[in-house]
């Protein structure tokens, strides 16, 4: 019997693939504009590096994490996202003595135990930044731009930037027990996970899709009216530099983000075509974060948007038009010749591709079409004597004869039309 792909992964395969290759390669070039370096980091870990980093009590570390002992019987987890990977790489090789600043990016596979529906997988892709080393509003702001400038350069269009504070150390606690009071007289309206929420988490009964949770929330106490001073006033800076760099957004009181280490900023891109599943990146600020990982005291700021939901977003759309791969068919005995051919359209850069296999041209001009070529250039005994080949556009059928070294030349000029 055939084996077929894990519940909830895909294989991700052409013409799909084109546009994840072009936005990796759009990514990578803005990530460069702004002065990020790109990470790799190992897709699994010590389990504790997401149990510390992102908090035990979050719905990933609780239940969604691929975990396994080795055999050694060490725990290990596949990554289920990337901050408190990089974090840890971070701060395992000393990058705060490199640089005052650090930016970094990723692209790369994460895992969660979810359940699979549209939007949501195991396996998943994130592109990711962080930047390390300033607290200053600014940060907040410019990372933010460029996450929006990389989505209208895709021409991306309905987005909504949602933006929020959470509070800091100072100023959460007291608004945590506000929370928690006015939840505690609405237990009995409250889904089962925010009753455990309430007592553990209560913030995270903001972020609850239950219709019932959602009515009790909207009497809630907003965060707005607990901000401390300075949580105030980063908040006001990172709003105004947002407005200086041309971004619009939405003050979203309620948005909290699913993860324990963010601090103040909290902000989420939300496409209105997307369904349930409507945020396509989120992140925000986590000042404490690479010290509670055993770093240095160093504040941070960073996103990871979800590159399956983009892709749904961008849908039929293509980012960009592959070069066309030359067929290369030989008749009878001329297989020598048709190498040459590729060899010298590979060279010159171009998609070559020899039909070896085919046994006539008729059969070869089937294979061709079967695959989507769009041209074909037909090497046989008497176009060798003659040093001619010829090439057929599959379209209309229609052909033409071009000396052999003419054929660059006319290829160019083709791709240019
Ligand atoms: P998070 O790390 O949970 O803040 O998620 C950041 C982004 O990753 C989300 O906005 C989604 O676009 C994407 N994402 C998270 N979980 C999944 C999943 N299971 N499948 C597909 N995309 C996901």
């Amino acid at each position: 019997m055939a084996i077929n792909a894990v519940k909830g992964t895909r294989d991700i395969l052409a013409p799909e693939i084109c546009n994840w290759t072009k936005y990796e390669e759009m990514a990578r070039k803005l990530f460069r504009r702004y002065g990020f370096e790109e990470i790799r980091t190992p897709i699994f870990e010590y389990t504790e590096v997401f149990s510390r980093g992102i908090g035990e009590d979050t719905d990933i570390v609780h239940k969604e994490m691929y975990t396994f002992a080795d055999r050694k019987g060490r725990s290990i987890t596949l990554r289920p996202e990337s901050t408190a990977s990089v974090v840890r790489s971070y701060i395992e090789h000393r990058m705060d003595l490199q640089a005052r600043v650090k930016r970094l990016f990723y692209i790369g596979p994460m895992f969660r135990y979810e359940r699979p529906q549209k939007g949501r997988y195991r396996q998943f892709y994130q592109t990711g930044a962080e930047v390390f080393g300033s607290s200053h509003p600014y940060v907040d702001a410019d990372t933010i731009e460029m996450v929006v400038r990389l989505l209208r350069d895709l021409g991306l269009t309905g987005l909504r930037v949602d933006i929020n504070s959470v509070g800091c150390r100072e100023c959460r606690p007291d608004y945590r027990s506000a929370l928690q009071e006015y939840l505690s007289g609405h237990r009995e309206e409250l889904c089962e996970d925010c009753q455990r929420r309430m007592n553990n988490n209560p913030l995270r009964v903001l972020d609850c899709k239950v219709p019932g949770c959602g009515e009790v929330v909207k009497n809630a106490p907003s965060i707005q009216d607990h901000l401390c001073g300075g949580c105030l006033e980063h908040q006001h800076q990172v709003l105004h530099f947002l407005d200086v760099l041309g971004v619009t957004y939405q003050l979203a009181t309620d948005l909290v983000r699913g993860l324990d280490y963010y601090t103040r900023t909290v902000f989420e891109v939300i496409s209105e075509g997307l369904g349930a599943q409507n945020a396509i990146l989120g992140g925000g600020r986590y000042d404490n974060l690479v010290k509670e990982l055993g770093g240095p005291d160093v504040p941070a700021f960073g996103w990871a948007l979800g590159m399956d939901r983009l892709m749904m977003v961008l849908g039929d759309r293509q980012l960009s038009t592959p070069d066309p791969t030359y067929f290369v068919l030989p008749i009878g005995n001329e297989l020598a010749y048709a190498i040459e051919t590729s060899v010298a359209l590979k060279d010159a850069g171009h998609h070559a591709v020899v039909l070896a296999e085919a046994s006539s041209l008729k059969s070869g001009l089937k294979q061709i079409s079967k695959a989507g070529g769009r041209f074909a250039i037909l090497a046989g005994e008497s176009e060798r004597e003659r040093n001619i080949l010829i090439l057929r556009d599959m379209e209309n059928s229609a052909q033409r004869e071009i000396p052999v070294g003419d054929l660059l030349k006319e290829i160019e000029n083709e791709i240019a039309e």
